[in-house]
């Protein structure tokens, strides 16, 4: 027997209906290149973004055409995350830190027919334009306002789009292959918004009395739904703009009484140095909490803001396939009364999935493997908002399981009570005698260290265990330790081993274009250097 509910189809138009409807009063501010505030209402937001949703039409443009964007985060960037799929287009984000060989391919590839762009962009846009198939280029601070000031906004009409259709795409930021599109749809955007809103971490809640200020750009994976989420609930945004030095945003934090943000650790571990070095300069009471995820979080750093500051670290794990918020470390049961070491071992975890995603790991044979907390395998996932197929990549398709689960490539372990411990992503992890040791482990405890700003640990070739470990360390600037210094500071907690033999000091990791260590770089670094 069937149901009898509305087949109601799941798609962006309704949170521009609401937001515009409930909350329409409520603020979106940007901090402008001159580091002034630029201010307005989601009302003025939402008349913009149904403003560019007819501009783009009267371009020309059809259902399902690709318009890219080449911003940084600011409300221009957040009408263009509304206008361009209320208008029945898909909105692809072009990550701006990429080399223009790449963004000529992705554009290219996309079939990008758009391109809505920073001014002060404009001369990366120039390196590769060319080489795509984009007609459009409308430049934020010139050929944008133009364009929105010559329609009626009220000429919009809700396109009445299938829930299935596309709403956004972003490209992977693999660091090995060429780089590979995701396509979400209306549908799985709504399910994800709704599903980081229902998972909403370790009770601190996100409600419409919030001020958020994602500082992910809006590049990486949708800004992890920030946009969206804030749209529905009708929360105060503060879009960063340009400005990501920890001291613009601990200014912007406080100016703006910022309740939640979200970003990679290297940003967290930047501001964490900044207020332990002047702790009394920004009064952060509002700061409810700070979603990291990315990269590891590591615990060292979870610690340090809670137990000197009383700041929240809320632990986040996901992919641009997944939308990319997969899980959050939340304390389920009888840890939201453990004491607050077992606390923070949990957070430091990868956590549990938000509500409709399912989670299982298998070994390289394709065996499902016990949640022991020990056993370490591929981590596999589904669920609404998880990608089913990268975009006009068919020779990909074996990420994807005969009964349906997506290969994340993240070696993992799952603990008894369900939580996501990632040893490593299956690319970097260290194979050493025929038994893996986890890189993210080993960076984890050395940066708990009091003289180590950053670790990254990565495998060497070695001619009598196929791999060894490699630390490639970043000291806290002034503070000195050695090679030697720094194993007997992990050998109480590691297999004798898994202990690097290598200890490289450097004066900085080399970072991928949203903010993780570039491993694939350290290696041609160092592996050519006999041990
Ligand atoms: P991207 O698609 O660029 O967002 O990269 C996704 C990958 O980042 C994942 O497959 C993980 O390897 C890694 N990642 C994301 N969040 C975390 C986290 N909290 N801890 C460890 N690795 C993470």
């Amino acid at each position: 027997m069937q149901g009898q509910m509305m087949d109601y189809q799941l798609t962006l138009p309704t949170l521009l209906r609401r937001s515009e409807t409930y909350f329409g009063a409520n603020e979106i501010v940007t901090r402008l290149p001159d580091k002034s505030f630029h201010r307005y209402t989601y009302a003025d937001s939402c008349r913009r973004a149904r403003a560019l949703a007819v501009a783009l039409q009267a371009l020309g443009l059809e259902r399902g055409d690709r318009v890219a964007t080449l911003c940084w985060n600011h409300y221009q960037h957040h009408e263009a995350y509304l206008g361009i799929p209320c208008g029945g287009f898909v909105l692809h984000t072009l990550n701006l830190r990429l080399h223009p060989n790449d963004l000529a391919y992705i554009a290219t590839h996309a079939g990008d027919r758009a391109v809505i762009v920073d001014q002060s962009l404009t001369p990366l846009l120039d390196l590769f334009v060319d080489r795509t198939k984009i007609e459009h280029v409308i430049v934020v601070e010139d050929g944008y306002e133009q364009l929105l000031s010559g329609v009626d906004p009220d000429a919009w009409r809700d396109p009445e789009l299938d829930e299935n259709e596309a709403a956004a795409m972003c490209y992977t930021s693999g660091t090995t292959g060429m780089p590979k599109g995701v396509l979400y749809s209306h549908r799985s955007t709504m399910l994800h918004t709704l599903g980081v809103a229902a998972g909403n971490p370790m009770g601190l809640g996100i409600s419409e009395r919030d001020a958020i200020l994602p500082v992910v750009p809006m590049f990486h994976a949708n800004a992890w739904g920030y946009p969206y989420l804030a749209t529905m609930l009708g929360a105060k945004l503060v879009y960063p703009g340009p400005h990501l030095d920890p001291e613009s945003l601990l200014d912007a934090f406080e100016r703006e009484r910022v309740t939640w943000t979200a970003g990679v650790p290297t940003i967290w571990m930047g501001i964490l140095a900044l207020i332990d070095a002047e702790p009394d300069r920004w009064d952060l009471s509002r700061l409810k909490g700070m979603l990291v995820g990315g990269s590891a979080a590591p615990r060292s750093m979870i610690a340090g803001f809670k137990q000197r500051h009383g700041l929240n670290v809320v632990h986040g794990w996901g992919m641009t396939e997944t939308s990319p918020v997969a899980s959050t470390a939340q304390l389920i049961g009888d840890l939201q009364e453990a004491d607050e070491d077992t606390q923070f071992d949990y957070i430091a975890m990868q956590g549990v999935p938000l509500p409709l995603v399912e989670l299982r790991h298998r070994d390289v044979d394709g065996n499902i493997l016990p949640w022991d907390g020990e056993s370490m395998g591929e981590l596999e996932i589904r669920g609404p908002w998880v990608a089913g197929g990268y975009y006009d990549t068919p020779e990909q398709a074996d990420r994807w399981t005969s009964d349906g689960w997506f290969k994340t490539g993240d070696v993992v372990s799952l603990h008894p009570r369900g939580y996501i411990q990632i040893k490593d992503r299956s690319k970097d992890v260290i194979k050493s005698g025929g038994e893996w040791i986890s890189s993210v482990e080993l960076e984890n405890a050395l940066m708990a260290h009091p003289a180590v700003a950053e670790a990254a640990v990565i495998a060497v070739p070695d001619p009598k265990w196929d791999e060894r470990p490699l630390a490639a360390i970043v000291l806290r600037e002034g503070a000195t330790a050695t090679a030697d210094e720094l194993r007997a500071f992990l050998a109480p907690d590691f297999a004798k081993w898994w202990l690097p033999e290598r200890f490289e000091f450097v004066a900085e990791i080399p970072k991928t274009s949203v903010g993780k260590f570039k491993k694939t770089e350290l290696r041609e670094m160092f592996s050519g250097i006999p041990a």
